[in-house]
């Protein structure tokens, strides 16, 4: 919109330099600015907790990415990440993610096999 709107009204003689055309285009466009870049920011602002939560590394550029890309970013995001369930652990009383075999919090490892991961065999499938 801001590269192409300011050339058009150049050559449909609606203002007199690029400087007063980029100006009256910003005059019209600055709402959708700012609503994009708030939804960029709640976008990237659920990829940084949906990230913590799931105790996964890099979470700050994770959120840069979503923030730079916006929803697209928030999709993709979510596309290649697969959500694992989360509980309460009994030791720090932390929500932690249970694909794991010990804690993401406190390290201190879970009674039982972790929750969503499937063990495989290499005769039958899932066993
Ligand atoms: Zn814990």
């Amino acid at each position: 919109m801001f590269a192409r709107r300011p050339f058009e009204m150049l050559q449909e003689r609606q203002a007199p330099a690029y400087s007063a055309a980029l100006e009256l285009t910003w005059r019209a466009g600055w709402p959708a600015v700012v609503v994009l870049v708030l939804l960029a920011a709640v976008a990237a602002a659920l990829a940084w907790r949906w990230h913590n939560r799931y105790a996964r590394p890099n979470a700050i550029w994770w959120s840069g990415f979503v923030l730079l890309f916006n929803v697209p970013g928030l999709i993709a995001y979510r596309l290649s990440y697969e959500f694992s369930p989360v509980a309460r652990c009994v030791e720090c009383g932390v929500t932690v993610p249970r694909d794991r075999d010990a804690c993401a919090h406190c390290d201190k490892p879970f009674a039982g096999r972790p929750y969503g991961v499937r063990k495989y065999s290499r005769r039958d499938g899932v066993c």
